[in-house]
């Protein structure tokens, strides 16, 4: 494999190497990570990024894009019917600039978007002071209730009232609770907002059935196409048939130049396994495992946010096993597991430590975990993050981390 890049470029082809390395011998548990197809993979490095191809299927700035319209093609009807949607433009790159596009599409700079905090399970994309978005649009944020560890819709409504937004934003990155996008719905029709639904987390979960999906009721969706969707790194928009050209025209010419032939390609290919039966028992397996790793990191009294999980991730406190989200984050890293340190609601630490942890469940589904190696997952977590400093158990936890991910192969045929 990489016969041609090892001999011409050697430095970068051993880095590759090592990161597939890196990938089939650690236990990944990033939510918003998975991995994708070697069909998708043989799409992404076609000849299609060969070529320019601005606009839109049949309306293009160039000449010589007829094997290009019928990719794009593919990826609009097949996405359209994976998600039940009027429109799609799947020409966004990423899920950010997907959102901005969407902004852009349906508001004017200074309207208000009310979204939820970030500590909460909120996206940078949503409004956080760092992000450009934040000086343009006039964010105004809310919470979870800490109780139930559901939307506090109540709270909800009030803020809508009290704001007048002009668009309802929900759909989040760090938070393990179903939706109900009735309720948003409402919420919004009483104060004449727009209803937007970021499912860049859980789209594949929607996909496949298995958790509810806000398309045929909300104006405007956008999603990864590279988290549970288990495509390549990539945007999309979903939308009403009367925000269509309006979304179209804000991702090209508003935001972007041309778009990604080969991606889109990588989306399409995606999308069709995403069709398949086995993607719904795929969804379906992503969610008993969340369950079983919630249920073992319980039964050995770690503090599960948001009370429970109802989807492919879990947020944990970590404070009560002293220590920071950073140091289990490092520490889970010594044996190989992979996860990444994560605010909890109104996190009283600093986003470079603080207090939890997140876990996910579709990368491992994907490469064939089930309910037994994620209870296995859990108690191997649970004996690092309790023994931080005794080496001579992380290296044997290594061990038996490394014996397990062999039993389940990834990308064997590009060894
Ligand atoms: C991951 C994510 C994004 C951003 O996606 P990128 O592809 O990293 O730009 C946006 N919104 C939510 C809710 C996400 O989880």
């Amino acid at each position: 494999m990489l016969t041609n890049l090892s001999q011409n470029d050697p430095k970068i082809a051993k880095a590759i190497k090592n990161e597939l390395n890196r990938q089939q011998n650690v236990i990944e548990l990033i939510p918003s990570e998975n991995f994708v197809s070697t069909a998708v993979l043989e799409a992404l490095g076609s000849v299609l990024t060969n070529k320019y191809s601005e606009g839109y299927p049949g309306n293009r700035y160039y000449g010589g894009t007829e094997n290009v319209d019928i990719v794009e093609q593919l990826a609009i009807d097949r996405a359209k019917q994976l998600f039940g949607a009027e429109h799609v433009n799947v020409q966004s790159l990423s899920g950010a600039p997907a959102n901005i596009a969407a902004y852009f599409a349906i508001l004017k700079p200074g309207d208000t978007i009310l979204g939820m905090d970030l500590s909460h399970g909120g996206h940078l994309t949503h409004g956080h002071p760092v992000t450009s978005m934040s000086k343009i649009f006039n964010f105004i944020r809310y919470k979870t209730d800490k109780e139930t560890g559901l939307i506090d819709y109540d709270n909800l409504l009030q803020m809508a009232k009290e704001h007048q937004p002009k668009l309802i934003l929900v759909g989040y990155s760090a938070y393990s609770r179903e939706i109900d996008y009735q309720k948003v719905k409402e919420i919004a029709d009483e104060v004449g907002a727009l209803t937007m639904a970021d499912i860049a987390h859980i789209a594949g979960i929607i996909a496949g059935g298995k958790m509810n999906n806000p398309v045929l009721l909300f104006d405007i969706v956008t999603t990864t196409t590279h988290k549970t969707l288990r495509g390549p790194r990539g945007g999309m928009i979903m939308c009403k048939e009367k925000w269509a050209s309006q979304v179209d025209k804000a991702v090209f010419p508003g935001l972007q130049g041309g778009p990604h032939e080969h991606n889109i390609a990588a989306k399409a290919v995606a999308f069709k396994e995403a069709l398949q039966p086995e993607f719904k028992e795929y969804a379906g397996q992503i969610l008993k495992n969340a369950k079983a790793l919630e249920n073992k990191l319980k039964e050995h009294n770690f503090e599960i946010m948001f009370v429970t999980t109802e989807n492919h991730l879990l947020l944990i406190d970590v404070t009560n096993k002293n220590l920071t989200g950073k140091q289990a984050q490092d520490l889970l890293d010594k044996v190989g597991i992979t996860c990444n340190k994560n605010m909890i609601p109104d996190d009283p630490r600093k986003p470079m430590d603080p207090s939890g942890i997140r876990l996910g469940t579709p990368a491992m589904t994907t490469r064939g975990f089930k309910e037994a190696e994620f209870e296995l997952v859990g108690d191997f977590i649970t004996q690092t993050l309790e023994n931080p400093e005794d080496d001579a158990l992380h290296q044997q936890i290594k061990q038996e981390i490394l014996e397990l991910t062999g039993k389940f192969p990834l990308y064997p045929e590009l060894n």
